[in-house]
């Protein structure tokens, strides 16, 4: 029995926190790190995201890793792959913003499934949209979700922060700030002008449609951009907030 990690690299303290997860679940976790271009819309995104191999290995076994997988385009579509599609929810928020990404997303996780055939696979709540839709979507492997790792400021770890200045760092806190009063997010947002908002929005956690008055599990979501590099963060929203 395996469980599989799927990951781009560029391996941080999120990502660790996953394989520590999966080694709870299993005592075989195959991490896979692939840069995956079908779910890239901007091809100098892809071409700039950051490759750090020789850590990664490093980073995935000290969590626990048994095995650091890189596999190469050939091997995960050997043909033309036939993209599955993400649904209605595929084109909200994220999907908006980049058109065709969460295709791109489920038919990586399909291929990767298919050839690992694990029991489970663990994923962030960072991606909160992405694990949504594969909670959605394959429902014979167990989805196993770990809570968004941050910086002790706030800032949730990305791989893109590697891009980050110092300066674009201190703006991005806004981010986790604007979380943190949900009612007010618009506006905390709005007041640090090195932030370009993409959205930032309350959605039910079940339907992912914009939150009503009753609606139970709520979730802020924020994304946008500091300086070209794209961030994006949620946290939920507690009842009485
Ligand atoms: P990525 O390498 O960015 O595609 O992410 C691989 C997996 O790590 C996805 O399931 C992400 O949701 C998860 N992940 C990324 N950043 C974090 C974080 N800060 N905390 C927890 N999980 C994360």
């Amino acid at each position: 029995m395996t469980v599989i990690v799927p990951t781009m690299g560029a391996l941080h303290k999120g990502h660790q926190a996953l394989i520590k997860r999966a080694r709870e679940l299993d005592k075989e976790v195959v991490v896979s790190i692939f840069v995956n271009p079908l779910q890239f819309s901007d091809a100098t995104d892809l071409e700039r995201y950051p490759r750090t191999p020789e850590t990664d290995i490093q980073v995935a076994t000290l969590a626990g890793a048994t095995e650091v997988w890189f596999p190469n385009y050939e091997e995960i579509y050997p043909t033309d792959p036939v993209q599955i599609s993400a649904g209605s929810v595929g084109d909200l928020y994220e999907g908006a913003s980049r058109p065709g990404h969460f295709a791109g997303v489920l038919t990586v996780v399909n291929r990767l499934f298919e050839i690992v055939k694990p029991t489970a696979a663990v994923f962030g709540e960072k991606d909160f949209q992405q694990l949504w839709l594969i909670k959605n979507h394959f429902k014979k492997i167990e989805i196993d979700a770990v809570p968004t790792v941050r910086e002790f400021d706030g800032l949730a770890l990305s791989s893109r922060n590697i891009r980050l200045t110092e300066s674009d760092r201190a703006a991005a806190l806004i981010i986790s700030k604007a979380l943190n009063e949900p009612a007010r997010m618009q506006e905390i947002l709005a007041t640090e002008p090195d932030f370009k908002l993409d959205y930032a929005e309350i959605i039910d956690e079940k339907t992912f449609q914009k939150a009503s008055a009753i609606t139970q599990h709520r979730r802020a979501i924020i994304a946008g951009w500091i300086n070209g590099v794209r961030l994006l963060d949620n946290a939920v929203v507690e009842t009485n907030s």
